[in-house]
Order: structure tokens, then sequence, then C-alpha cells
């Protein structure tokens, strides 16, 4: 944290969407020297690279330096036993915040940053920007005073780097609600361009990322190795102790076939174009038959007879079976 002499340095909370690229931009029209932090994990759509590319990009354009953390497997205990609960889905917002902010927070302290600058807007998400949430948050992080937020700051308590001169209280903002109206003003007028629309980085706040996050959690256990199959294919529920995850294109072949260990038995078929399956758990002779027939399924032998089947491991073992693909209502019955 700065003295009097030293030079003022913020850490932003960059997401890559709108509202953090303002805070920074905010914070740079007063002069102050930022580096943009942003977190990347399973949590978030698509694969690292692609969420992390908005934040580089951002951050490239204003010629800061960005730091990416990487949401680690102790977040594992976060997710499965919030303090403050869950949102609408499986988001537990405010113990997220807690978990991301501790850690921003100790790289500040390392880093000798002076605070630290969210984008966050009062009450423009119910569970994790209302007043009160705002203040737990900034106690139970340890950060009391060292935490602006440049969009809603002029409806808060002044903060420290307020206190002290680093920042001009009167170029902070007043922003409060859920309208998106005010934010994209202020971008017109800072020259914040090319931002993605709200919502659709976390996908703990997707329904159908809940349903399969509370079906791993009853039949296998929350694994962060576990989560990153939860990202890609088609999924269904052979078995208590099985399930499928059926690639939907080429793109989810070629991931699948990036992240399965050699634990896992795959499928294709032998001779028609189509989709990977990989089996997760222990699956039976009657599962893997099971799977094969709804891997035919997705394949151009949709309707036909037979259909020859290959099982085989990342590792190299391989044998044929023939299959039936399945009809509809195995379909509806297994999908997750
Ligand atoms: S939306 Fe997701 S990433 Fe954002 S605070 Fe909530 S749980 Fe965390």
């Amino acid at each position: 944290m700065a003295g009097k002499t030293e030079k003022i340095r913020a850490l932003v909370m960059i997401s890559g969407g709108l509202d953090s690229s303002l805070a920074a931009r905010i914070l740079q029209e007063q002069g102050i020297e930022i580096e943009a932090v942003h977190f990347t994990g399973v949590i978030h759509a698509g694969v690292y690279n692609e969420y992390n590319s908005r934040a580089r990009r951002f951050a490239d354009k204003l010629g800061i330096k960005l730091t990416t953390f990487r949401i680690e497997d102790d977040f594992i205990k976060v997710l499965t036993n919030p303090s403050y609960g869950y949102g609408s889905n499986f988001n537990p917002c405010v113990d997220c915040r807690i978990y991301t902010l501790k850690r921003v927070g100790e790289y500040m302290r390392r880093s000798g940053a002076s605070f630290i600058a969210t984008g966050e807007v009062m009450g423009q998400r119910p569970m994790s920007q209302r007043k009160p949430m705002l203040d737990l948050v900034e106690k139970e992080t340890g950060l009391t005073g060292y935490l602006l937020r440049p969009l809603c700051a002029k409806l808060l308590k002044p903060t420290i780097p307020e206190e002290k001169g680093w920042v001009d209280r009167e170029k902070l903002y007043d922003i409060s609600g859920r309208s998106r109206r005010p934010q994209m003003e202020l971008a017109k007028k800072l020259g914040v361009t090319d931002y993605p629309a709200p919502a659709g980085g976390c996908l703990l706040t997707d329904p159908i990322f809940t349903i399969r996050l509370k079906d791993l959690l009853k039949h296998e256990g929350l694994t962060m190795e576990a989560m990153h199959f939860l990202k890609v294919g088609r999924h269904f529920r052979l078995s208590e102790n099985t399930k499928a995850i059926v690639g939907r294109d080429q793109d989810d072949n070629s991931r699948l076939e990036e992240i399965v260990t050699d634990k896992e038995i795959m499928l294709k078929l032998k001779d028609i174009p189509g989709p990977i399956t990989v089996l997760k758990g222990q699956p039976t002779d009657q599962d893997i038959e099971k799977a094969g027939a709804i891997t035919a399924h997705y394949s151009k032998a949709k309707g036909e007879g037979s259909v020859s089947m290959v099982k085989y491991r990342a590792g190299g073992e391989e044998a044929c079976f023939s299959v039936k693909p399945a009809g509809e209502k195995v379909i509806a019955e297994c999908k997750i």
C-alpha cells in the first residue's frame, strides 16, 4: 500500500466485460497507473484462452499489464459449501467474491499496489452487489477502505484512495441498478468499445451447467478435473455410477480427446463419421452397449440397423462390438 511519495498503482479486476473496463478507464483518466487482474478457470465459458482473450485484448488496448489468476482446486470448497449461499443457479457469488478478492488482496500486498478497484455497480446483481454484501465482502477479505468501486463510489463511504487524495471522488460515479444505459453512455464518453453483451462469462449462472453440476455432485463428487468435462458435449446418465459424454461436433470431439485420461473408455463408430463418446465412472458391459447405441444415434447411422463401434482407451487398447442406434425414448430417459 502506498506511502506519500510512492507512485499510486491500482489493481483493477477485469472480466473483459463493460463495467470492469469502465472502472479501469475511469482511473486511467485520473492518472492512476493500473494493472489489470483477471480470473480464469473451469467455471468460465469456453476454454481458458477464449475467456482470457477478452481481458487480454482490453489490457493491450490500454497498454497495461495483465496478471491472470487461475481458479484453483480450493475453489471446490467455496462451490460446495458457501457460507453465504447460492444465487438462482449454482453461483455462490458472495463467497466467490471473497475468494477472488482475498487472492488479489494478497497480490496487492506482495506487489506494492496501493488499492484494488472493481467494476461493481450497486444493486446490479441481487446477491453480491447489494450494499450490505459489498460491506461484508470488504470485511471478510480484510480490504476495508482499500476496495474502490469507481462506478458507484459516490453512493458509498469514501475509501482510503479518496481520503488520501490519490483519487478524486468528484470524478467517480453514482451508478446503481440493473439498467446498462448509464454504463453505455459512459463507455462512449471514455472511448470504451468492443465489449461483450452482459452475462455469459460464468457458467455457474447457467441453468444447464447447474443441472450437470448437481448430477456430478450427487454421483461422482465435484473435482476440477471432472468439471472440465461438463463444458463439453451432450451428457447422459447411464446408471448410478456411469455417465456418457457424446461430442456434438468436431470441436467437442477434439476437446474430449484433449481432456480424456487413460482411465476413461472411449467409443466411436468404426466406419461412419460421428461423435466420440467418453464414459466416466465404472461402466458395465451393459452401460458400454447403451453408450454405443447413443453414440450411433448422433451419427449418420441413426435409424439404421446394426453398426460397428470401436471401444478404446487413450492408452491404445481397442475392441469392436455391434449396436443398434438408440431410439428417442432411450435418449430422453438418459439425457442430463
Ligand atoms: S457470477 Fe460466477 S464468477 Fe461472478 S461472482 Fe458469481 S460465481 Fe463468481
